[in-house]
């Protein structure tokens, strides 16, 4: 039997140039055969002959003195040779012996053929679209510095296709794709290659898997769930691959219950307590336009019944900050989430966990840090059962500020650090391009410090898993910095 051997399995030139040469010599798709090098035991018995110029140019050799292809059915192929099925390089060349007699062949796509070479395009263009979404980076050190690894076992042989995605995402990084194919390597200016690796050759785990957790559980909605939905766009294969996935099993038991209290719990109302609580404030006069606090104390009865905006109508209550009344360092965040308003504390929520983290990473005791926001009524609106946070404006803001100035007037603070754009406003009463002064000593009228930062929330909202990695990182290193500076 004629036998062709391609260098690898997507070997597409040298696929071409053998099933060219199959062609020219007349050899039959039953009796053609094509083998990976090493594979076959065989030796080839086409020479694949001068460099084939390209498809759609006239070959030279065998009974038919020369042919073209159209450029859809080399499209089809440059995708199928990639599927993992072992037939995949027989149904490219019966395509191909076909178009002989069939030129617009691959228009016909009732033909039972050219149906399975679509269909497999279809799936190895899903699996490249599932690792740009399922690759997940783990952070490592070497002699150069921080660099990026990942294990990822895609369905069929598309890293080489897709690594131009990574190159393009994280251009700026070091990173490694590990997988059982092949692995592939970026410097920050070259791309490389290099052999199949093992799930063992990459690194386990990392604090960054914890992070990514508790993002992916915060945001786990239960409401939502469509259980063959999530399993069809996040297949149960990649799953041991993502540090989430040891999450979903518990998430998915937990559920209905979840969804029950949800229901249950909202709209959200403040409770009958609080509401007299509030209502009291107002009546004592707790609060007056020009209302001075002369503690902390008071300074939350004030906010309790505060007007000075629109934002108290929809909120549970109003959210002051809390911590040592003589703290050295005080944060400020933009306002109460969901979770805050409910609880009346500042971030107690997922911002507030990825915040707790990153301050013990940097060495910072939250204990010792009074922790605020810059509007402290919780500005939301109802997307169904859901409350969805809504930036509030900036008179808002400057409104609010009334309470912030009286925090820190009480606290004095050495430094005050501000995390994003309408904490930053709130701060230091002008709107602030955080890319551009973050991180940098910034003064106060009253001679303290201030700092700028992104906020927590924001490393929760990247999707892709080394950008987090790398924009965490940089909070940390800004986090530290106010560390020096107390
Ligand atoms: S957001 Fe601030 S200014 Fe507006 S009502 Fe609440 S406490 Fe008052």
């Amino acid at each position: 039997m004629p036998t062709a051997e391609v260098a690898h399995e997507t070997d597409f030139e040298g696929w071409r140039k053998a099933a060219r040469a199959f062609r020219l010599a007349g050899v039959d798709p039953a009796a053609a055969r094509f083998a990976v090098e090493g594979s076959s035991g065989a030796g080839s018995l086409f020479d694949p002959g001068p460099e084939n110029p390209g498809p759609g140019v006239r070959g030279d050799a065998g009974g038919e003195s020369g042919f073209t292809v159209p450029k859809a059915f080399v499209d089809v192929a440059q995708e199928v040779i990639l599927h993992r099925s072992a037939d995949r390089f027989d149904l490219m060349y019966r395509l191909l012996w076909r178009l002989r007699a069939e030129p617009d062949l691959m228009k016909v796509v009732s033909d039972r053929d050219v149906a399975d070479a679509m269909e497999r395009a279809k799936n190895v263009s899903r699996a490249s679209h599932k690792m740009k979404a399922f690759v997940r980076f783990r952070a490592v050190q070497d002699e150069a510095g921080e660099a990026f690894v990942a294990w990822f076992e895609p369905a069929h042989r598309v890293l080489e296709k897709t690594a131009g995605f990574f190159v393009r995402r994280f251009t700026t990084m070091r990173w490694s794709i590990l997988t059982p194919d092949g692995s592939c390597f970026w410097d920050g200016e070259a791309l490389t290659f290099g052999p199949p690796a093992s799930a063992a050759d990459a690194p386990q785990d990392d604090e960054i898997e914890e992070f990514w957790k508790t993002y992916y559980a915060s945001t786990f909605n239960p409401a939502r769930l469509k259980v063959q939905t999530m399993q069809g766009e996040m297949p149960k294969r990649y799953w041991k691959n993502l540090p989430e996935a040891s999450l979903i099993p518990k998430l998915i038991a937990a559920s209905r219950a979840r969804t029950e209290v949800m229901v249950a719990s909202s709209p959200t109302e403040p409770n009958a307590r609080l509401a007299k609580a509030i209502a009291r404030s107002v009546r004592d006069g707790s609060y007056e336009e020009g209302f001075v606090a002369s503690d902390l104390n008071e300074l939350k009865h004030g906010v309790q019944a505060c007007r000075r905006c629109p934002l108290y109508q929809d909120a549970t209550q109003g959210v002051c900050g809390e911590g040592p009344r003589a703290a050295r360092l005080m944060i400020v965040g933009e306002q109460p989430g969901d979770q805050e308003d409910l609880a009346g504390r500042p971030f107690v929520g997922p911002a507030g966990q990825v915040l707790d983290a990153a301050l013990e990473e940097a060495g910072i005791d939250r204990a010792e840090v009074y922790v605020t926001n810059a509007v402290k009524h919780f500005k939301h609106e109802p997307r169904g059962k859901r409350r969805l946070h809504k930036t509030p404006t900036t008179n808002e803001v400057s409104a609010c500020r009334w309470w912030l100035d009286q925090e820190r007037r009480l606290v004095r603070p050495k430094v005050t650090l501000a995390l994003g754009g309408t904490a930053a406003l709130g701060v230091l009463n002008r709107k602030v391009a955080v890319t551009q002064e973050r991180g940098q000593r910034l003064s106060l009228p009253d001679g303290s410090a201030a700092m700028i930062t992104v906020h927590p929330s924001y490393l929760l909202r990247i999707p892709d898993a080394a950008a987090r990695v790398r924009e965490r990182a940089t909070f940390i290193r800004d986090l530290k910095a106010v560390r020096e500076l107390l």
